[in-house]
C-alpha cells in the first residue's frame, strides 16, 4: 500500500545515520598510455587513503591487456600497501598458459585473483572455448585453487547473464564457482536495488554464503552505460534517462547528478544490509570518492600536516 511504501521510505536511513562501517573495493582497467597511467596513479593516491579491502585490475577482452594488467597489478603489490587483485579471463587461453599467468603472479607477490570466463574476442559472438582451455569460469576456478592458495572471486548477475538458460541455471552456475573455491562474488552493475536484493534471496536459497557485493558504476556517460547496459542484460529505468537529459554540455552538473543519483543507490542497498561495495571507478577517483564519503567513509591514514 502507499502508506507502507512510505513507511519503508521514512526508514532508510539518511546519510548522516550511516555509521561509516561500509567497506569498499575499487577495479580499474590497465593504462593503454603514459597519460593514462599517471591518471590511473593519481586515481589510485586519492582512494587508497580510504583502506579499500583491496583494489582489482581488469583483463582485456581475449586476454589482450596480458602485460599491461600484469604490470599494473605487480606495480600496485610492490609499491603500495593495498592488497592487489588481478582479473584473469580463461578465453582463447590454453590451461598451460593460464598457469605461466597465474605463475607469474604468485611469484609478484599477488595473492587475490578475479576468475572470469571472459567474453569473445568478437561482441556477439558465442564463447566458444579453447581447445586446451577451461570451459568456463568454475572450471578456471578450480585449476587456479590447485595451482596456489590464491582468495578468488568471482562475477555474479543479478539479472542473469544474457549467456545463461534461465535465471536458475545462472544461479546454479555461481553455486558451482563458490564451491570449486571462490569465496566472494562480485555483482554486475545493476540500477535497480530490488534487482541485487532478489538476487541475493536467491543465492541464499541455493545455499550460497559467500559474500555478494554488489558491483556499483557511478554513470556519467550516460549514452556509453546505455549500450554497455544493453550487452549485459542491465535494465535501466526510464527515470534515468531523463536525469541525464539535456546535460550532455554541462559536465560539472552531469558529475553532480551521477554522485546523487549513485550514492542514492548505495543508499538503499545499505539500508538492505549491504556493507560491502566494489565500484568501477573507470580509473577517475572523484566521484567514487565522493560516493564513498557519503557512505561515511573518512581516510583512515591522515596526511602529516606540515610543521615550522
Ligand atoms: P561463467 O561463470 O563461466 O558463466 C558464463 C555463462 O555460462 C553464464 O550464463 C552461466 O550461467 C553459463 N554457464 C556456465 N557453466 C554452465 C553450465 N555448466 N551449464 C549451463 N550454463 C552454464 N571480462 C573481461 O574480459 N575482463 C575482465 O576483467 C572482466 N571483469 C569482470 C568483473 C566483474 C565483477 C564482472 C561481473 C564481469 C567481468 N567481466 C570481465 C565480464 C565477464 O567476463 C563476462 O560477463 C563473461 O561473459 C562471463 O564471465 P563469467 O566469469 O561470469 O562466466
Amino acid at each position: 500500500s502507499q502508506l507502507e511504501e512510505a513507511r519503508r521510505a521514512l526508514d532508510a536511513p539518511l546519510f548522516a545515520d550511516l555509521s561509516g562501517d561500509a567497506q569498499v573495493s575499487f577495479e580499474f582497467f590497465p593504462p593503454k598510455t603514459e597519460k593514462m597511467e599517471e591518471t590511473l596513479w593519481n586515481s589510485i593516491q586519492t582512494l587508497s587513503p580510504l583502506g579499500p579491502r583491496f583494489v582489482s585490475v581488469t583483463y582485456g577482452a581475449g586476454g589482450s591487456t596480458r602485460e599491461r594488467t600484469h604490470n599494473t597489478v605487480a606495480r600496485i603489490a610492490k609499491e603500495t600497501d593495498l592488497a592487489a587483485a588481478a582479473h584473469l579471463t580463461c578465453v582463447a587461453a590454453s590451461k598451460n598458459e593460464i598457469a605461466e599467468v597465474a605463475d607469474a603472479y604468485w611469484r609478484a607477490g599477488v595473492r587475490h585473483i578475479v576468475a572470469l570466463r571472459g567474453d569473445p574476442p568478437e561482441a556477439g559472438t558465442k564463447f566458444v572455448p579453447h581447445p586446451q582451455g577451461y570451459t568456463g569460469a568454475a572450471e578456471l576456478v578450480e585449476g587456479l585453487t590447485r595451482l596456489h592458495p590464491f582468495e578468488i572471486s568471482v562475477a555474479a548477475y543479478p539479472e542473469t547473464h544474457p549467456d545463461a538458460e534461465s535465471a536458475q541455471s545462472d544461479i546454479d552456475n555461481l553455486k558451482r564457482k563458490i564451491d570449486a573455491g571462490a569465496t566472494r562474488a562480485i555483482t554486475q552493475f545493476f540500477f535497480t536495488p530490488e534487482a541485487f536484493f532478489r538476487f541475493r534471496d536467491k543465492a541464499a536459497a541455493a545455499g550460497i554464503d559467500a559474500e555478494i557485493v554488489p558491483g556499483i558504476m557511478p554513470v556519467s556517460n550516460f549514452a556509453s552505460t546505455l549500450r554497455m547496459a544493453a550487452m549485459c542484460n542491465t535494465e535501466v529505468p526510464s527515470w534515468m534517462g531523463r536525469l541525464f537529459e539535456g546535460l550532455d554540455d554541462h559536465p560539472g552538473a552531469r558529475q553532480l547528478v551521477a554522485a546523487t543519483l549513485t550514492a542514492e543507490l548505495c543508499r538503499k542497498l545499505y539500508a538492505g544490509g549491504v556493507r560491502e561495495f566494489h565500484f568501477y571507478t573507470l580509473n577517475r577517483a572523484e566521484l567514487s570518492y565522493a560516493i564513498c564519503h557519503l557512505l561515511g567513509l573518512r581516510p583512515r591514514v591522515q596526511t602529516p600536516e606540515l610543521t615550522g
